[in-house]
């Protein structure tokens, strides 16, 4: 693998994505490299375009192509409730329930004072300034169910308290510790109806 610097670089690139040591880069560059011309071409054209074209809402921090997204800039959805989630991903995982009709808000992450992660480093502000405008009346915590997540919803929910917004906690039908990622759409769509005031 040293002889070429060229796969050396890319697989120390493959290896900073998450899950992936250096024995999967190297199987990786391998495959790309017995797979011909064309497939390292087409990927390496794909993630040009991710790196182009794909960017994150100005509004709710989610993924899109356009600014405003799709659901900030939809009439159809009720502005009236903010489903606060911790990662883009999140929206595309709440989307495929169809049972939200609301606006998003993603905060990039949680609280997490032993990595350094202060308030400061998430999108919290951004997300006061859209209570603080009356026209919301829902705030939903949607943050994972571990403990940085709700060490975070608590924390929102103490900022936003002043405006007068309900602010309201996703149930537990989702496991304690787990990424929302992992969680089936029917035990979301409860959490979801399920949610209590905090
Ligand atoms: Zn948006």
């Amino acid at each position: 693998m040293e002889s070429s610097q060229t796969l050396l670089k890319l697989t120390e690139e493959l290896q900073k994505l998450p899950g992936i040591g250096k024995k999967t880069a190297e199987r990786l560059v391998y495959f790309l490299l017995k797979a011909g011309k064309k497939e390292a071409q087409s990927l390496a054209l794909r993630l040009n375009e991710l790196a182009e074209k794909v960017i994150l809402c100005k509004i709710c921090g989610g993924i899109t192509e356009a600014n405003p997204c799709a659901i900030c800039s939809s009439s159809a959805r009720d502005k009236s409730m903010i489903c606060v989630v911790e990662q883009p991903l999140d929206i595309a995982i709440f989307e495929r329930t169809n049972r939200f009709q609301g606006l998003y808000h993603v905060l990039m992450g949680t609280l997490s004072p032993l990595e350094g992660v202060g308030p400061e480093s998430l999108r919290i502000d951004e997300l006061v300034e859209r209570v603080k405008d009356g026209k919301v009346k829902e705030v939903i915590l949607a943050t994972n169910p571990t403990m940085d997540g709700e060490a975070t919803s608590l924390y929102i929910s103490k900022q936003i308290k002043e405006f007068g917004v309900r602010t309201t906690r996703i149930a537990r039908g989702v496991p304690v510790g787990s990424d929302l990622e992992f969680v089936d759409e029917i035990t979301l769509m409860k959490s979801l109806e399920g949610r209590q005031d905090i």
